[in-house]
Parts: structure tokens; C-alpha cells; sequence
């Protein structure tokens, strides 16, 4: 099937249901959360009479300016729903545990795929976020989706996050041209760049530590491994501190950069990025997964730091003797 066919396919199985819910990933992301409520708005004002949930377990307090999502909900909604799970590649990233009492999932996503768990698998990994789908997909139904004011708000907060302001792999006029759709609304940019960018003065100290202290491997990687004592010493929150890996985005000649961040007396987060040189192959050897130049994973302990940085320097160094033009 082509795309126009699935997507036709997919908005078959939304008229066919009366009850929807929406979900999506753990530790939310700008896209993640942008698509769900984004599609929920356009379904809820296309389709007055159906009822339409967007939820999650977890929150991202960063995008708490997107607002509430509408969970918990009772297990009977569930029983009689349809589940599309957005920007999700493996089944057990799904931030909630009742999606499978659903009657059917539909999945919607953009990473490379991990695990098709739905009865419908629409996977773009073409498009630098999920969002794009869901814009595409209205602009394909235009005659029969209504994209009301706060879905356009939703969707362009999510692909301007995950696609690092248009910066990253796969922005192109495709993305242009859809987002463009967007603008029929008078999107309050300052608003929102100021609701994405100003820091709290604890994180910008612990960035100054960061700058002072990062690693970097004999090719190159950059690597920084915050403990729990680090963001208790700066009072900073996990998710403050995994905010921290852009900070180490802009470093020549690093052209793969890690983040490892203390989640609990077990689990180490892994935060993986770079440019030109793919990275997810490392990220899938240590139990995670993702996009080519932006991944997550988790390790155990120090040991395992050692490795994960090991294998992301062979391989940088490998990129380097058999490539030019990186930077
Ligand atoms: P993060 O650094 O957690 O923002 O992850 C970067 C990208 O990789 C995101 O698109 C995540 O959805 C994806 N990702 C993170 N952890 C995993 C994992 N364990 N398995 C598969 N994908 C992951």
C-alpha cells in the first residue's frame, strides 16, 4: 500500500470507532506530546460525536506549558476503544500500561521500527517528526478533518522541537510545505520559543560544569556522565539533567556526543546524538533504539559506560579515516 492508501486506511478505522484514545511514548518529547494532542484536537473537532483521549503516565515538566492530557481513564473506555499509539517504534515504550485491553492499535510513528505492534503499522522514517504524518494526513482529508486553532499549536511545537528548529536530517521542502499548513493560524512564536528556551539559572550552572568537566574519547566522542550527586549539588531534577545533552552538540571534531544520566541506583540513562556519523547501532547494542543520529539507550554501571564509549570511538574513528567534509 502506498501512503495515501494507509493513511485512507487509517481514517476508515477512526470513522468505524466512537471511542479513540491516543498514546505515546515515555519520557515525553515536544513531538511525542505534540502529535498526541495535535491529532486529538483534529479528531475531536472533525468528529463531534466520538469521544477522543490523549494519554500518558509520565510528564515532561518542560511541556507543561502544552497543558493536561486526559488520563487516567477507566479500564471499560479502553475495552471499547480503538488505540493509536504515535511517535512509539517499540511496544514497551508505550506510556501505559492499559493500551492492550484496546480493541485494536493502530501504530503511527517515525523511528526506525523496533517492534509492529499494530494492526496497522504507518511508519515514515522519511519524516523528521511524527507530527509531519498527522499534518499530512490532514492536508491528504482536508475535505473531511477540521485542524482547529490549538492542533496547529500542538503540531507546530512538535515538529519544531524534533527537528531541532529545521536543523536536523531530513528537513526539506516536503517539511517546509507542510508545516506552511500550520501558519493558516497566527502561531505565537515568541510565546513558544520563549516557553522552549529560557532555563532556570541552576541549569545553566550545571551546564557551566558540564563545559568545564565533558570527556572526550581518543576520536572524539564527547561524553559526560551525570551522578545523582551532581544534580544534587546543582538542585536539579533527572529530567533537568538530561535536558543537559545538547550541551555538548557543538564541539569540532565531536561528532558523536553521549550523555549518561543517573535514573535510579540501578539504571543509567543513555542520551546518544550526532551528526554525519549515524549513532543508533550503538544505542541498539545497549538495549535501546531510535533515530540514526539521535538515540537512547541504558547501562548498568561504570563498566558498561566504558564499553558504550569504546564502541562509539571505534566507530567514529572508522567514519573519520573513510570520510571527509565532517566537521
Ligand atoms: P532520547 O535521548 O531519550 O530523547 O532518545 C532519542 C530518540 O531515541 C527518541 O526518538 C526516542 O524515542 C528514541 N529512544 C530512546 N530510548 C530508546 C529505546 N530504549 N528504544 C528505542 N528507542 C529509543
Amino acid at each position: 500500500m502506498d501512503n495515501l492508501e494507509i493513511q485512507k486506511a487509517i481514517l476508515e478505522k477512526i470513522k468505524e470507532n466512537d471511542s479513540i484514545i491516543i498514546v505515546r511514548h515515555i519520557r515525553p518529547d515536544g513531538d511525542c506530546m505534540g502529535t498526541s494532542l495535535g491529532l486529538r484536537d483534529i479528531l475531536r473537532a472533525s468528529f463531534p460525536n466520538k469521544k477522543i483521549y490523549s494519554v500518558g503516565n509520565d510528564k515532561s515538566e518542560y511541556l507543561r506549558f502544552l497543558g493536561e492530557e486526559d488520563g487516567p481513564l477507566d479500564e471499560e473506555i479502553y475495552k471499547k476503544s480503538l488505540i493509536i499509539a504515535v511517535d512509539t517504534g517499540s511496544i514497551d515504550r508505550i506510556s501505559d500500561d492499559n493500551f492492550k485491553l484496546g480493541k485494536e492499535i493502530i501504530k503511527i510513528d517515525h523511528h526506525l521500527p523496533v517492534d509492529q505492534y499494530g494492526s496497522i503499522n504507518y511508519v515514515r522514517d522519511d519524516f523528521p517528526a511524527a507530527a509531519l504524518i498527522i499534518v499530512e494526513m490532514y492536508d491528504n482529508f482536508k475535505d473531511e478533518l477540521v485542524l482547529p486553532e490549538s492542533a496547529a499549536n500542538f503540531l507546530y511545537t512538535a515538529i519544531v522541537t524534533d527537528t531541532g528548529r529545521f536543523r536536523f536530517r531530513g528537513v526539506g521542502q516536503r517539511v517546509f510545505e507542510l508545516t506552511s499548513i500550520l501558519f493558516k493560524y497566527d502561531i505565537d512564536l515568541e510565546k513558544l520559543y520563549a516557553n522552549l528556551y529560557l532555563k532556570n539559572k541552576e541549569s545553566l550552572r550545571l551546564q557551566s560544569y558540564i563545559f568545564s568537566h565533558f570527556k572526550v574519547s581518543e576520536h572524539g566522542v564527547a561524553y559526560m556522565h551525570i551522578t545523582k550527586n551532581m544534580m544534587k549539588r546543582f538542585g536539579l531534577s533527572y529530567e533537568d539533567a538530561s535536558a543537559m545533552v545538547s550541551s555538548l552538540d557543538s564541539i569540532k571534531g565531536s561528532l558523536m556526543w553521549i550523555l549518561f544520566i543517573d535514573q535510579d541506583k540501578k539504571t543509567i540513562r543513555v542520551r546518544l546524538r550526532s551528526r554525519f556519523v549515524e549513532i543508533v547501532e550503538i544505542a541498539q547494542a545497549f538495549r535501546g533504539g531510535g533515530h540514526p543520529t539521535a538515540s537512547g539507550a541504558t547501562v548498568y554501571n561504570k563498566k558498561e559506560i566504558k564499553e558504550l564509549v569504546k564502541m562509539a570511538d571505534e566507530k567514529l574513528k572508522e567514519y573519520k579515516e573513510n570520510n571527509e567534509g565532517w566537521l
